[in-house]
Formats: C-alpha cells, structure tokens, sequence
C-alpha cells in the first residue's frame, strides 16, 4: 500500500477510533467528484456506482450554487419566517397525494424515522413496531433497535417484531402471500401484549437485499396494519426522488398511500437533509403532546439545497433517465448472466440494481466470497460498487442519476472482465 494510504489510515484510527469502517483491502483516497465520476489523489477516474446521496452527481454546479448564494445571504432555522423553507415544503409535498400534506425537516433518515416513530406512537397509542428481519433504518436509540441487519437478536426489545424478507429469487409466492406474514407479526405482539404503533419498510428492501416489492406486497401490508390501528411508514430514504425511474417513490409501486414517509440521503445532494411527510391531522395530534424543532434541520440553505436537487430531477429529466438507463443495464446484466453462471439473479428497479450471486444455479447457495472478490475486482479497474442481502453476496449498483448509457458500457465492459478472472 502507497506509504501516504497507510499514514492516513493509522491518523483516522487514532482519531476517529475504531467503530468505523473503511471500504475495500486497500482504501480509496478521493479527493474530487463531477457527475458520475469520482477523483482519486493522482488524479485516476472511478465510476461510481455505489453512492446515491450525491443524487443529481457530483457537485452539481446547479446545487453548488443555491448552497453558496444562500450561505453567503443567510442562514438561520425554521423558528423565523423563510421563504426557501416554505418553498420546498410545498414543491416537496407537491410530489405526494394531497392527503400527504405536511412536511416536517430534519437533517437524516434516522432522524426522520426518529420523528415518524413519535408520531406513530402518539396518534395510535401503540407502542409496537414491525419492520423486516434485515433492516436498516438508522442509528439513534429507537431506529437501532428496529434496525434487525445491526442489532443483535438477545438485544431487540419485545415491541419489534419481524416480518421475513420477501426473497423473490428463491419463492415464487404472490405479493399477496408474501404480505401474510404480518398477520404473525401481530399476533406475536398481541400474545405479548402490546398494541402495534407502525409498520416500517424500506421500500426497495435495501439491506435485505434490493427487492422491488412483488406487486401487491405494499398495499395488502397496509391493509392488514390498518385494520389493527396502527399505521404504515414508508421508508423512502433508498428509493425515493425518481431512482427507481417509474415512480419518483418506491412505495408507488403499488396504488396506495402511506400514513407517513420518510426520506433524506439524496434530498440535498450531500448536504444533510430530511423529512417526514404525512397527514396534518396526525401532525395536529402529535403537537398537542409535544413540539418540534430540529436546529439543523429545513434551514434557508438546506432548502436551498433541496429545492436545486428537484429542478435538476426536473430539468434534467434524471427519473426518465432512471427508468432508460436502468432497462440498458438489465440488458447488458441479462447477456452476462448468459456467458457467467455466478450471476444468479438480476433485479431491482431504474438505477438501483441488484446482482446477486450464486455457488450455482442449482442449489442457489450464496457466493458472498466471490461478492467480495467482485468489489475488488472492481474497484481495482475503478468501478465502485457495493454488497447487500443477508448473506452479502449481492452487488449493490446505485450509481448518481446522471449515470449514462456510456457509463453503463464501461460498467459491463469491467463488470465482464472481472467476473472472467473471479
Ligand atoms: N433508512 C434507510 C433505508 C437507510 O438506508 C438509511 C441509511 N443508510 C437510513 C434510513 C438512515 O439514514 P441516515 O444515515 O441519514 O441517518
């Protein structure tokens, strides 16, 4: 390793400690960023099909722009009047049916999912949460303890109960079927005594594995934990603003409407930025127990932010081109599968695919050592990319909406040659 990577390795493990993580054997030094590209400190390209917070690519010069002139004019919180914040509040909420009328700001997915939990437990007088058996949905107290990919089992408390990934690769049951296990899900907490509060997912089932949802998955889960009083948040953090090209939100994969949604990573392009979206009338419920406010959160420039993020999604027309970059690289995925036996199963939707990996086909036993072989491979031709699913054998592609059908050839030109000599 280059001697300035592992100076730098041994300072950030004496300053930041050991909790973090770095990706990769040996780690990247990236120094600057423009579309889909990413710069290391010699100047060498990477194409970056792993990050998804830098939404309409790197800094965009549309979004640098509104941070900077609204940085250098003002920046306060949402406890004065604001035109940005009231702006975006109603170009936000204007990309949701009108029930979902109220937009509350923080400055993560974790905190927004924080807020969507308050809510839900205020209005319902619940106190139970349902979430898939490996989610992530961030990294306060309340959201690890629904976060069943980090917690461990001896840690969760008795109101998190679990529904199985629905694994779409290996059942070739309905959206319906799959939907059925809620009803254990509640019958668990009923037989423990609590009432249920909410049922959360991330809509693409990141963690789980990217699962776009069979059809009728989603709506028949909110059927059912509508008929026992709780409510259902949709966890948009992944999927949403137009990555998964048909819809501009994963949960629209189905025709229904959600009590709550949540999102945050792509909203600002990096700059940290969140929300919670739902009904006022459980937003007036909440506030006659407790009042919020969030420091950070919905500020005049992460509203700038937010506000330059949708004219790019608009303008660029960057969900269209979700949905047509995505079907190439299908395409371009399906013939490899034809010449690579490893690649087991190719799904997802617009720009967030999955590729999971296979010993073989017959038994369909997870090839998660020759994932991380692949990530390397990869990356040492300068394609990012990343894993995910339970057993860590599927590549994550989520690559900034700009991604082009030139990027994608260079992707499956790498992709081809790494799978060759794995
Ligand atoms: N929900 C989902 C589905 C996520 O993937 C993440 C982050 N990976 C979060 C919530 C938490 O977001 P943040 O890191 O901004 O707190």
């Amino acid at each position: 390793m280059a001697p300035d990577l592992t100076a730098m390795m041994e300072r950030r493990k004496k300053l930041l400690g050991s909790a973090y993580r770095l990706f990769y054997s040996e780690p990247v030094h990236i120094v600057r960023g423009e579309g889909a590209w990413l710069y290391d400190d010699s100047g060498q390209p990477y194409l970056d099909m792993y990050n998804n917070v830098p939404h309409v690519g790197h800094c965009h010069p549309h979004v640098v722009e509104a941070l900077t002139r609204q940085i250098a004019t003002l920046n306060t919180h949402t406890r004065y009047l604001h035109e940005n914040v009231l702006d975006y509040a109603e170009r936000l909420t204007g990309k949701f049916p009108d029930e979902l009328d109220t937009a509350m700001f923080s400055c993560t997915g974790s905190e927004a999912n924080e807020l969507a939990l308050r809510i839900a437990r205020t209005c319902t007088g619940g106190t139970g949460i349902i979430v898939t058996d490996y989610a992530y949905h961030g990294n306060t107290k309340a959201i690890y303890e629904i976060s069943t990919e980090d917690i461990p089992e001896a840690e969760v408390p008795d109101f998190v109960v679990t529904v199985p990934t629905p694994d779409v690769y290996r059942d070739d049951k309905t959206g319906e079927q799959f939907a059925e296990s809620v009803r254990d899900a509640l019958a668990l907490l009923d037989s423990r005594g609590i009432k249920p509060a909410a049922f959360i997912i991330d809509t693409i089932i990141s963690s789980g594995g990217v699962i776009a949802t069979p059809p009728g998955y989603l709506k028949k889960i909110a059927d059912i934990v509508r008929e026992s009083g709780a409510l259902f948040v949709a966890d948009e953090v992944q999927p949403g603003f137009g990555r998964t090209g048909r819809n501009f939100w994963g949960y629209e994969i189905d025709d229904f409407v959600p009590d709550i949604v949540t999102m945050g990573k792509p909203m600002g392009n990096g700059h940290p930025l969140a929300a919670t979206v739902t009904r006022r009338e459980l937003v007036d419920e909440f506030s006659g127990h407790a009042h919020y406010f969030n420091t950070f959160g919905g500020n005049p420039v992460s509203c700038a932010a937010g506000l330059a993020v949708l004219d790019v999604i608009e303008q660029e027309e960057l969900q269209k081109n979700a949905l047509d970059v995505g079907l190439y690289l299908n395409a371009g995925l399906a013939e490899l599968a034809t010449r690579h036996e490893a690649i087991g199963d190719v799904r997802g939707d617009g720009l967030f695919k999955a590729v999971e990996l296979v010993v073989d086909r017959e038994t369909l036993k997870p090839a998660s050592e020759l994932a991380v072989k692949i990530i390397e491979g990869l990356k040492n031709r300068r394609v990012l990319a990343g894993r995910t699913g339970v057993h860590d054998n599927t590549l994550k592609l989520r690559p900034p909406m700009v991604f082009s059908r030139e990027n994608a050839d260079h992707f499956l030109e790498i992709f081809d040659e790494v799978l060759a000599a794995s």
